[in-house]
């Protein structure tokens, strides 16, 4: 069985410690490669390498940035079969859905690699004419990257695109149930010409033992980490520490409205979009369909049809539309809120259990008349389970969907304009899809508000994140 090692200062070798960890395919249980567990010793050189080789790389070409995006934009797709089946192979969607993200991923790094030379800066005077005020843009130095196990690609790429085109090193932990897609794409980055250093990648079943050590060097300038609100909380007091440029994409709990004038295939297809994309697991799931009185019976048995004549099989079989969860932890979750939700009065119109035999499968599940009392309505369900909430008028729709901690993305499913553009602007959310399912798009900014997080990934805000204003006072004589 192939061993991975760690990616520092342009080598790979075994952890400090020499051990190893296992990583598991979801849909079988079985250890599919085993790779260096790092801890706090490998994460001092890591962070080391990155902040020796930050000033030489600040001063690189910005085409020699962009050009190295661009090549691995072009590997990426023609490796796109390949990372797929890995992305399978350790997360578990179906083949066509990680084929899907290598796609999404790849655009990142072309979009930044266009991004690149394009940093600009400013020129203006002073009010009193008297000093000319030149503000320029440079890289805001080593950041540390974190990324989740549900998008093992299109996570790293949205953070290592942006830097690598301004210019910053970075030392980069993946999640620990999904590192051998990212250490695939390390050696792209290598062979599209990364120099040594920029990149360093630790894996390791210690999150805390690396990052730690990460938060606390003084060489770190800015983390940028996606996942739970909880763990970023947590980066997030360890930021303020150095006061770090922090980034931080956590978790959601999206409203789906579906009015009375929805068009009513249009809003189911759209619905099992955004619950059954990744299985569920995604941070821009919907969480909570909230849908008008008057046609809540019918879009619950639609989307009840939809959801059960899904093909639910390990993700690299013929066919499979939809795969296993993560692990055991994450099934028994969903298993829970399902009961809660049940026991509370909702009732199941499909599914409603996991499903037997090897792997972590869970039928896709739609419930009824979900009381806003069930633990599902303010939990993350990661899981193909979509709830459905009876409403009667627009507001109170919006005051429920507002009604969260979170505040990610929101979809709604209207034909009337006005209506679109009301409850769009009334969401408390950072994205909206207005008749659609889907609002992940490299040329847009992604982020939320709230407990979701700071900052923005990807369109014209995605590398401001990783960039510093200065300004030059210059009198005029
Ligand atoms: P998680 O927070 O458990 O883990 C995310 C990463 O943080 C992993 O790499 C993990 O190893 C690391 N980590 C865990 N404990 C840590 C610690 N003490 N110190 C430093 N790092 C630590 O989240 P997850 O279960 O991997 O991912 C699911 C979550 O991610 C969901 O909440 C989901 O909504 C969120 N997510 C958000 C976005 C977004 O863009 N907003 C995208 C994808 C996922």
């Amino acid at each position: 069985m192939t061993t991975h090692g760690l990616f520092i200062d342009g080598t790979w070798g075994p952890a400090a410690s020499g051990r190893t960890f296992a990583v598991e395919n979801p849909a079988t249980g079985e250890t599919i490669a085993m790779v260096a567990d790092g801890d706090g010793d490998d994460a001092r050189r890591a962070i080391e390498a990155a902040g020796a080789r930050q000033s030489d790389w600040s001063r690189s070409a910005p085409r020699e940035r962009g050009e190295i995006l661009r090549r691995t934009y072009e590997i990426i797709m023609n490796r796109a079969d390949e990372l797929a089946a890995l992305i399978t192979a350790e997360m578990g969607k179906p083949l066509a859905e990680a084929r899907g993200e290598v796609m999404y991923g790849a655009e990142f790094f072309r979009w930044f690699a266009e991004e690149a030379v394009r940093i600009g800066g400013d020129h203006t005077l002073s009010g009193d004419g008297r000093t000319r005020i030149l503000v320029t843009k440079g890289p805001v130095g080593p950041c540390v990257l974190v990324t989740p196990w549900n998008f093992p690609l299109a996570m790293g790429a949205r953070k290592i695109g942006p830097a690598v085109a301004a210019g910053c090193t970075m030392v980069f932990k993946p999640a620990e149930q999904t590192p051998l897609t990212s250490l695939a794409l390390t050696r792209i980055l290598t062979e599209a010409g990364l120099p040594a250093g920029v990149l360093n990648v630790v894996t390791t079943s210690d999150p805390g033992g690396v990052v730690g050590p990460w938060m606390s060097s003084g060489i770190a300038r800015k983390i940028s980490f996606t996942g739970s609100t909880d763990v970023g909380r947590l980066l997030l007091a360890q930021a303020a520490e150095n006061v770090m440029r922090s980034s931080m994409e956590l978790g959601g709990n999206a409203p789906f409205l579906v009015c009375e004038d929805a068009a009513l295939d249009r809003a189911v297809e759209g619905a099992v979009t955004a619950k059954m994309r990744n299985m569920g697991e995604a941070c821009t799931a919907a969480n909570r369909f909230f849908v008008h009185r008057s046609v809540a019976g019918e879009f619950s048995a639609k989307l009840g049809e939809r959801l059960s004549a899904l093909k639910v099989a390990d993700g690299a079989a013929r066919g499979a539309e939809v795969g296993p969860l993560i692990d055991r932890a994450g099934m028994e979750k969903v298993e829970q809120l399902v009961d809660d939700a049940v026991g509370r009065g909702a009732s199941v119109v499909v599914g409603g259990s996991r499903l037997s035999g090897s792997g972590y499968f869970y039928a896709p599940t739609v419930l009824a008349d979900v009381p806003p009392d069930a633990a599902l309505m303010s939990t993350e369900i990661f899981g193909p389970v979509a709830p459905i909430i009876p409403f009667d008028d627009e507001e109170e729709a919006v005051r429920l969907a507002n009604d969260t901690e979170w505040g990610l993305v929101g979809y709604v499913f209207t034909t009337d304009l006005d209506r679109a553009f009301r409850i769009g602007e009334a969401l408390d959310v950072g994205m909206v899809g207005v008749n659609t399912g889907l609002v992940s798009n490299p040329g847009a900014p992604f982020g939320g508000v709230k407990h979701s997080g700071l900052g923005r990934e990807g369109g014209r805000a995605g590398i401001e994140e990783y960039l510093e204003s200065k300004y030059l006072a210059i009198p005029r004589s």
